[in-house]
């Protein structure tokens, strides 16, 4: 397989772990199957080295996400901030995956990794566009589908452990890639990444149980509110190739709406026949919360970026609106036509 990644980053970030004891690995803020993937992967990793190694989440990772091994051992720091900043200080080296700028930790967390970072190294190991200084080694290539992919390869560039035997980091990496290509369905056509997985697969990952454990856990009324948002929600604008779903937080209650309820619910729409962009929007606590899909060379990111103060990839994005989400499609509505092409 090609060496990816620059061979002076891998050997600077090696330097760094051999240099650390304790190891705090930080992702980002509404944790998805890559953050786990890649944050827990590195810790199966760094313990393998015998390095003490502690996963901090902004906040709850959602519970389709749980059985993943060595999830439950992940300090939530918006639940246990002292026990993480206490972590903090003790920590040798940050690395953070799946991320590239502070925010996107949330406000907290984010403030505090760039205070820590006056003191001790970061490494970032990351996919996104735009990675922002914040780190001494930045591991970043955008081409790449998951972080968790850049974490396997940034550690068989190191060479210095086989983890081909390790069931518990295969298990963790090969989640992060079916997880950030919808198993394999999108951002999926890179040959040496079926490599990556015949590798994983001949460490012991069962591929099925993960994919069940991930896609087939959902509560009825996760299910009903599909139904609800496909026959009741869903505006299409056919000029334009674009789909629009929006859920106010008196719907969501009304389907016991929880955590990582409305995964996949954005990608539906894609499936119709000429739609190619697909924006679905919910009333969180605070905010509006948004996610951005499209198909092919159909850029959305850029409509996440410049109206919702968000970002993420070409065919995945995501961003927030502070304000009542009657405002936030009224922002849709005068600028989908711009973007949606
Ligand atoms: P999702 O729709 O699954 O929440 O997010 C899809 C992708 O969009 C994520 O992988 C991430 O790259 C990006 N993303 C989601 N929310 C935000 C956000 O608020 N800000 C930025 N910059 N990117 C986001
Ligand atoms: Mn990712």
């Amino acid at each position: 397989m090609k060496q990816l990644i620059d061979t002076i980053l891998v050997t600077k970030a090696q330097q760094l772990i051999a240099a650390a004891r304790n190891v705090v690995i930080i992702t980002h803020i509404s944790p998805d199957g890559d953050a786990m993937g890649s944050s827990l992967g590195m810790k199966h990793y760094l313990n393998s080295l015998g390095k003490n190694a502690i996963v901090i989440v902004p906040n709850e990772f959602p519970n389709f996400l749980a059985w993943m091994p060595g999830a439950k051992e992940d300090l939530v720091y918006e639940k246990q901030t002292a026990e993480a900043d206490t972590a903090l200080s003790n920590a040798d080296l940050l690395i953070i995956t799946d991320f590239q700028e502070p925010k996107r930790a949330g406000d907290a967390l984010g403030a505090k990794i760039v205070e820590v970072g006056q003191t001790k190294p970061i490494i970032m190991i990351d996919h996104h566009l735009y990675p922002s200084d914040m780190a001494d080694v930045t591991i970043s290539y955008p081409e790449c589908a998951s972080a968790s992919e850049l974490v396997y390869r940034s550690i068989c560039q190191m060479g210095i452990m086989d983890m081909s035997s390790n069931l518990n980091f295969a298990t963790c990496i090969y989640t992060g890639m079916m997880t950030d290509t919808g198993n394999f369905q999108y951002n999926s056509n890179h040959p040496e990444m079926y490599e990556i997985v015949a590798q994983l697969l001949r460490a012991g990952v069962d591929k099925d149980a993960c994919y069940n454990q991930v896609f087939n856990q959902f509560h009825a009324g996760r299910m009903r509110l599909v139904g609800y948002c496909l026959y009741r929600k869903m505006r299409l604008f056919h000029q334009h190739h674009v789909a629009l779903i929006t859920l106010s937080s008196k719907e969501l209650k009304q389907f016991n709406f929880t955590s990582g309820d409305a995964e996949g619910i954005v990608n539906m729409p894609l499936q119709i026949k000429n739609i190619h962009y697909s924006v679905f929007m919910r009333e969180d606590v605070d905010k509006i919360k948004l996610s951005f899909r499209s198909q092919g060379d159909r850029p959305i990111n850029t409509f996440a970026h410049d109206i919702y103060n968000g970002g993420g990839h070409k065919n995945a994005a995501g961003g927030e609106y502070y304000g009542p989400l009657t405002e936030a499609v009224k922002l849709f509505l005068t600028n989908y036509e711009q973007y949606c092409q």
